[in-house]
Parts: C-alpha cells; structure tokens; sequence
C-alpha cells in the first residue's frame, strides 16, 4: 500500500480489526521508509450495483465518490471517519437488497441524508443543500429554521461577531 505521506510502496501492518459494522476490515499500517501510520480499510467487491443518473445514464455505484461527499458536509463537524464509512457501508446493503441492484443518484442522497440527520445537524443541512440543489427550497429553509432555533446561542455569538467586523471598518 503506498505510503500517503513518503509514497513508498512497503509497510508493516500494526493493527486489524474489523470495522463495528463488521463488513470491512481496518487495517492500521506503518510505512517502511518514513515510519508514519496510515489506516486503510479493506471490503469485500460486491456484486456490481447500478446508480441511475439524473440524465437518466447508469453508472457502477461508486463508493469512494460518496463517502468524498460525506467527508466535505461533515468538514470540521465532530462526526469520525468510522462513522462516514459505516453510513455508505449501510446505504449500500440497503440498496444490495433490491433485486435489481438499481437506484436513482437521487435516492442514495436521500439515504444518506437520513442518517447524516441523525448524527449531525450541520452536516445533513450542507449534505442536502448539495443533494437537493435546491429543488424544494421551502422544505430546506424549514429544515435550516428548525437547526437555527436549536442552535441559536450560536447565531448570537456569530452576530457579536459581525458587529464587531463592522464597528472595525
Ligand atoms: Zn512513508
């Protein structure tokens, strides 16, 4: 495995265990060269799910692309890596259990929004306003009104702060 730090193609593995889904297995690795530890993680190649586009065209259901979506809507958010892994891991059995091993783009968004909501607010707003593309805008702006009262501590040290900004200029 190449060393995401030095590139070198040789490591040792430290530590393994598999993931608390228990689909996958984590492998913690040391590089040969320069020492550092990376983590990777190890699934077994399902049989190949479709994803239908909006435009209608099917591609292979592609795990790195979503969980890529998921890793920038929890962007500075408390959620662990485990945790974006373990919800494609569970969006994908989900859709392995339909006979056509088919999905609309649309309907994996929608699962994966389902449980961003349960784990962090922020990052299912960013997720959906990504997913949704703003198609339904007033179900959105409820959505954002309901995390805004709930977080309005929040809103209040961030407008002191927009004061301040302006008394400065
Ligand atoms: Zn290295």
């Amino acid at each position: 495995m190449k060393c995401p730090f030095c590139s070198y193609t040789e490591d040792k593995v430290v530590d393994s265990r598999s993931t608390s889904e228990g689909s996958g297995v984590r492998r913690r690795r040391e590089c040969l060269e320069c020492g550092k530890r990376f983590t990777t993680y190890e699934y077994v190649e399902e049989v190949s799910l479709m994803v239908i586009k909006r435009d209608g065209r099917r591609q292979p259901f592609d795990r790195q692309k979503i969980i890529a979506g998921i890793i920038r809507a929890c962007e500075k958010r408390p959620v662990s890596m485990e945790r974006m892994e373990e919800i494609v891991t569970q969006v994908e059995r989900q859709i392995q259990k339909k006979p056509d091993r088919e999905v609309p783009s649309t309907r994996i968004g929608e699962l994966v929004m389902e449980r961003l909501k349960a784990l962090d607010d922020v990052a299912y707003v960013r997720f959906a306003s990504v997913y949704r593309q703003f198609k339904d805008v007033g179900q959105f702006m409820e959505e954002l009104k309901g995390i805004l009262v709930k977080e309005k501590p929040l809103i209040k040290q961030a407008r002191r702060k927009t004061q301040k900004n302006r008394k400065r200029k």
